[in-house]
């Protein structure tokens, strides 16, 4: 008969000896928030709020953001909620927000630098955030899409301070911004590294595009060496870095990330139980040692297979 596999995460993340791996979830609206607080997610480590903006002529209103911000705050009431705000463009494009017939929309206005051109839909959201955190006991945290220079980040940092909204950090998504972390957390709190437009950036290779699967994977050791610069700039500044991209998800790949440095995985809330699992398998200085082999590997599915083989509990 079929062994059921636990839908719930057990408890919150750990190695075997004990270091602490916060286990996050991603969600899309309030719905997944609570369902994601049912799977055990320790908070919410990506709310990717393009939800309230698609399908429409016009940007939600600040109460009506408030409303939904509210929501997703209540089913965490003690735990780390990471807003992440709009992330408009390239395959989300959004009328009111992008101009139509960007040549390459994938290195176009997108992100944050959408407020270059619009600055008070970034100012409304802030101001809904910080108007719903008002009221939450939750710890929310605030960080912006596609930031690539430390510029940026200070920006992004001052605006939300303006808001009263403390802890702003920044998406690691662009290769520029993994090799320069530690001057984007001068000022930013922390990084939580975007690894699928982190692997789309860094190999060119269109995250659309199924036909280019063997380029587009994180195990790709030129991505793992970009995930260890952004962990050596988090350490530099004292501040965590973090993964939210669909790396995270993946049971083999979860103890490497850990191994380079991360100190937070957030993913689909499915993925918990098992990522939890592998991690309570192996201790830190495991997870240190597949990161030096995963390193050390000339191709992703060397990286892949010596990992999995320094994982007994996958196998
Ligand atoms: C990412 O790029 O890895 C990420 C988490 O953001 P999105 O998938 O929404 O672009
Ligand atoms: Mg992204």
């Amino acid at each position: 008969h079929a062994v059921s596999r636990p839908t719930r995460l057990a408890g919150p993340g750990r190695t075997a000896d004990g270091h602490a791996v916060a286990l996050l979830a991603n969600v899309g609206d309030p719905a997944g928030a609570v369902a994601a607080a049912e799977a055990g997610a320790e908070g919410i480590g990506l709310f990717r709020t393009e939800f309230g903006y698609l399908g429409r002529t016009a940007p939600p209103g600040v109460d009506e953001q408030v409303d939904a911000y509210a929501q997703v705050f209540a089913a965490f009431p003690v735990g780390r909620v990471v807003i992440r705000t709009l992330d408009a463009g390239a395959d989300k494009p959004l009328p009111f927000v992008t101009a139509a017939g960007e040549p390459n929309p994938a290195l176009g206005v997108r992100g944050l630098r959408t407020s270059w051109v619009h600055p008070g839909i970034l100012d409304d959201q802030l101001a809904a955030i910080a108007q719903a955190a008002a009221s939450s006991s939750a710890q929310v945290w605030v960080m912006a899409p596609m930031v690539a220079t430390a510029e940026e980040a200070d920006a992004f940092v001052d605006r939300c301070a303006a808001h009263g909204l403390a802890q702003a950090g920044v998406m690691v998504e662009i290769p520029a911004a993994a090799l320069r972390a530690g001057d984007l957390l001068d000022r930013a709190r922390f990084a939580s590294l975007g690894t699928n437009d982190l692997v789309q950036y860094a190999m060119a290779a269109d995250r659309e595009l199924a036909s280019l699967a063997p380029l587009s994977t994180p195990w790709q050791p030129a991505v793992l060496s970009l995930v260890e610069l952004a962990c050596a700039g988090g350490r530099r500044r004292d501040r965590p870095v973090g993964v939210c991209g669909e790396a995270a998800a993946d049971p083999a790949l979860a103890p490497v990330l850990v191994g380079l440095g991360v100190s937070s995985l957030s993913m689909t809330a499915r993925a918990l139980p098992d990522v939890g699992a592998v991690l309570a398998s192996v201790t830190l200085d495991a997870c240190r040692s597949l990161a030096a082999v995963a390193l050390a590997s000339r191709t992703a599915d060397e990286a892949r297979a010596a990992v999995r083989a320094g994982l007994p509990v996958l196998a």
